[in-house]
């Protein structure tokens, strides 16, 4: 019995039922609460039948496929929605290694679960499912959110038969799982730069999302000498330097982005009255973004006293990462993987803070995700799904 493996052509063959659905010549779109985002649903079904397991839905549109009785179970699983014109493998590849796992070792008790709109890519709604199990989600933020469509989150909901108000019931599904593991593509080169398939996640990056509000004064671009000048622009770019500069200082890991600037009024021959900025700052310890966020408001004051631009830090969102479950990493690795720290959220992490969790990453060439470029070899998939049967099949 313990030389049960999962096969890369086992995989291919589920993967092949999904690939299809949203699929265009830009990449796959499976967006929460859409057709295909329902077509995801009906292959879960199947795949659900041909294991023997009975489908269910939480009250956050989580899919569930459960073996008869009450639980509790350990469960495995990802996510089938995607991000605008992803790849084939974000997420599917482990929902599809789950089924092998179930089908392979049909007498443990294993559950498949499908979380709910883990790439918030519609509605800004990241994990959305596994925070709505583990009580996390603010359910009166998300449902008053529109999509690009000014459709609110509430009817998208319905419209995909989950009802809004059971939302809030989401949590108590959560007692059925004794614990969940997680397979996913690495969305780094770390697993081919170390030679390995599969690597096991030691803990997620704590990160922070930063507003940056700059306020100067609009003026003539060529009337105004240089030193009447409060130039909001000119500060924005001076501040996103420093964002760097501090990050490159901070000898610890840690990874900052300024991926976003609006400019006011953003006119060809008028000085900038005001700019805002979005830093994105990732780090291995919660104290490393508390060292470079401090780092940034003293370089802001300073900036401030020599340019006349008002410049206000706002944190717009916190997270001090997750460790995932010390016995099932270790039994993960038993084999030999290596260990790595993951840069990404993921529904796992989310779990993490509330019961055993874990994830395998599969080795991915190129580092490329979120694109349909993106590409795993089913070889190293397969091993991947292997270390996790073995270690379901030794928690038995
Ligand atoms: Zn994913």
């Amino acid at each position: 019995m313990a030389d049960r493996v999962i096969g890369a052509a086992d995989l291919e063959a589920r993967l092949a039922g999904l690939r299809p659905v949203g699929l265009s010549e830009r990449g796959t779109n499976r967006l929460a609460w859409t057709v295909e985002d329902a077509a995801a649903g009906e292959w879960f079904a199947t795949q659900a039948a041909s294991c023997g397991l009975l489908v269910e839905r939480d009250g956050a549109g989580n899919r569930w496929a459960l073996p008869e009785g009450d639980g509790p179970w350990w469960a495995v699983g990802s996510h089938t929605d995607s991000v605008r014109d992803g790849g084939a493998f974000d997420g599917a590849l482990g929902v599809a290694a789950a089924f092998a796992i179930a089908a392979a070792a049909p007498e443990l008790p294993l559950a498949v679960v499908s979380f709910a709109d883990e790439e918030g890519a519609r509605f800004n709604t990241p994990t959305f499912g596994s925070r709505a199990l583990t009580g996390v989600l603010d359910v009166d933020d998300v449902l008053a959110r529109r999509d690009d469509d000014g459709v609110a989150l509430a009817d998208a909901l319905r419209g995909a038969g989950v009802a809004p108000e059971g939302l809030r019931e989401a949590p108590a599904a959560l007692g059925r799982l004794h614990g969940f593991v997680e397979l996913h593509i690495d969305q780094s080169r770390e697993l081919e730069v170390a030679g390995a398939p599969a690597g096991v996640v030691s803990a997620l990056a704590a990160r922070l999302r930063a507003r940056v509000t700059l306020r100067g004064t609009a003026d003539h671009a060529g009337t105004t000498p240089p030193e009447d000048r409060r130039d909001a622009l000119a500060a924005a770019a001076r501040l996103i330097v420093a964002a760097d500069d501090l990050r490159a200082a901070a000898g610890a890991p840690l990874r900052t982005t300024a991926g976003r600037i609006l400019v006011e009024p953003n006119a060809l021959t008028s000085i900038a009255s005001g700019a805002t900025v979005w830093l994105d700052a990732r780090a291995a310890a919660p104290d490393t973004l508390d060292t470079w966020l401090a780092g940034l408001e003293a370089a802001a004051t300073a900036l401030s006293a020599t340019t006349g631009v008002a410049i206000a830090i706002a944190v717009e969102s916190r997270s001090a990462g997750a460790v995932f479950d010390a016995d099932l990493r270790a039994r993960l690795r038993a084999g030999g993987a290596p260990a790595l720290l993951c840069w990404a959220g993921h529904d796992a992490g989310i779990l993490a803070a509330r019961i055993p969790a874990a994830m395998v990453l599969v080795r991915n060439a190129t580092g490329v995700s979120h694109s349909a470029a993106e590409h795993v070899e089913l070889t190293d998939a397969a091993q991947a799904a292997t270390m996790i049967l073995r270690m379901m099949e030794d928690l038995a």
